[in-house]
């Protein structure tokens, strides 16, 4: 049944925990339609974690995905007490893997409150930024901090990516979910990108659905929805919770997609109770496996695939996780049951016929934004002190009085806690304060803010500074609660 001429070899990860078992099945079913695949077996995770490899993926893994572009992969644990990063965080930013596909559909025989409604959805979760960047601090030893990093190359390629992924199966809208009317500036990216780009995309119909409000519809409407562009964060929470509109994670397919590299794997992770017992559902990591076969170009072997995987579910060969352990059929049971399937058809079940899709060439150049102006108009210093508002603001201010700064405000946790702050606030002993230049006419320069810094921190100890400048006259920063 393959029609691709040469003979694809891709990388295999068999995981930890239940992964080899789901992994085997994927690959004894991808024999059984006929598609030949030279697998390159590496591992990564558990054991290389355990084989003192911190990152818990060997040079070995990362020389063959080089190689090969395209990796199949179980599930990867990460053991306690080994490796500050998990393994899979490690392989998605390795090859920059920026978009995370998650489809779910309703699935025939696998009866949820739900069936009927027809769900057929995609979440296209950003991968590599945001909170995700995992960049934390103690700013005080009680105070802690997680950069939220968004680029607009970053919303830039996921969005376009999103795009051509709905154009590419013929879907009708992709929604974007943010967080925008809080996170003005880093949520508010991925809003502003949507609404430049979707205009490019005149087929598609384009609407954007604050993320607390998107899963709230998700629950209650979940036919309304069809493909999802996210960041990384929402993507991850409201990707499981639409797992679980379909039938648990045992049915979660998953693509990690970069401009050069596909990582193929469900989106459960390596579920260690179940390990070795011949009992879960492999249907994810199968599920996965037909969306590697179309990213091959395999797309009449993905769709037989599809189609058994559905033929079996119909005739009611369901595993523990849908019926329950005492009654589910086994791992094996069920993958031979597929391949029996093979070239099977359900009624009333199409599958998507796609398209190959057009991944976005990304742009290399580390600059995307070229302000025709710039200036600095302040900054906030963040200090550390065990002072309340009103004992620091008149330090501050004697600090700065002499200087090209004054200071304009303090806050706390983001809101304003001097000059006439919000007595209600239970402060903590980390305070951001804000310097704004005294005279308009006059342009602040690094230096000047240095001068400061110096002088602020003969008294108090800082632990953050930043910039407020204007590009091209707009502020680069947002206000604190009560700033006026
Ligand atoms: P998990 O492995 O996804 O398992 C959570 C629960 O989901 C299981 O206990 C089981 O539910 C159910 N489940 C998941 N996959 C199933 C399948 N194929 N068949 C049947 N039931 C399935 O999540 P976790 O327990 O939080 O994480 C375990 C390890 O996996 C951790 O080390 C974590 O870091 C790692 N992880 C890896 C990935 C990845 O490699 N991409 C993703 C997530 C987590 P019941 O208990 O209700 O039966």
């Amino acid at each position: 049944m393959s029609t691709s001429p040469s003979r694809p070899t891709v990388t295999l990860i068999p995981g930890d925990g239940i992964g080899p078992e789901c992994v085997n099945a994927a690959v004894d079913i991808i024999a059984a339609v006929g598609v030949d695949i030279d697998w390159d077996e590496r591992h990564a995770g558990e054991r290389v974690f355990e084989a003192g490899i911190a990152s818990g993926v060997p040079d070995d893994t990362i020389d063959s995905i080089n190689r090969t572009r395209v990796v199949l992969k179980g599930p990867l644990g990460t053991p306690v007490g080994y490796g500050e990063k998990s393994a899979n965080v490690t392989l998605r930013k390795l090859f920059e893997t920026y978009a995370n596909i998650r489809p779910v559909r309703e699935l025939p025989g696998v009866t949820t409150r739900y069936s009927g409604s027809g769900i057929d959805l995609v979440v296209v979760r950003e991968n590599v930024e945001d909170l995700y960047a995992g960049i934390e601090h103690m700013q005080t030893p009680g105070v802690a901090q997680c950069l939220k990093l968004i680029s607009r190359k970053g919303c830039d390629k996921i969005v376009r990516l999103a795009f051509e992924f709905a154009r590419s199966e013929g879907r009708r809208s992709v929604a974007c979910a943010t967080k925008a009317n809080i996170m003005k500036l880093t949520e508010g990216e991925m809003k502003r990108t949507f609404e430049r780009i979707a205009p490019e995309y005149p087929e598609i119909e384009a609407w954007h659905v604050i993320i607390d409000n998107c899963a709230h519809q998700l629950v209650k409407k979940p036919e309304q929805f069809d493909v999802i562009v996210t960041t990384n964060m929402n993507g991850d929470i409201i990707s499981d919770l639409t797992s679980a509109l379909v039938g648990g994670l045992g049915f979660a397919p998953s693509a990690n997609l970069g401009s050069d590299v596909a990582i193929f794997e469900a989106v459960h992770g390596s579920a260690p109770k179940y390990a070795g017992r011949n009992v879960i559902n492999p249907t994810a990591v199968v599920l996965s496996a037909v969306m590697m076969l179309k990213h091959l170009g395999e797309f009449e072997a993905a769709e037989t695939v599809e189609h058994a995987v559905l033929s079996t579910l119909q005739q009611g060969h369901l595993t523990g996780d849908v019926v329950g352990y005492d009654r589910g059929v086994s791992t094996s049971e069920y993958t031979k049951a597929i391949i029996a399937n093979l070239g099977n058809r359900v009624d009333g079940y199409t599958v998507r016929r796609v398209n190959p899709i057009q991944i976005p060439p990304a742009p290399k150049d580390p600059v995307t934004v070229r302000p025709t102006s710039r200036e600095i108009v302040g900054t906030d210093i963040f200090v550390e002190t065990g002072h309340f508002p009103e004992q620091l603001g008149p330090v501050l201010e004697r600090l700065a009085d002499g200087t090209p700064l004054r200071l304009k405000m303090i806050s706390n946790r983001g809101t304003k806690v001097y000059p006439d702050g919000n007595r209600n606030i239970d402060v903590v002993d980390q305070y951001r304060c804000r310097f704004v230049r005294r005279d308009d006419a006059t342009p602040l320069e690094l230096n000047m803010i240095r001068d400061l810094l110096a002088l602020i921190e003969a008294e108090y100890p800082w632990c953050h500074i930043e910039l407020l400048q204007l590009f091209d006259g707009q502020p680069s920063y947002t206000k604190a609660q009560g700033e006026d």
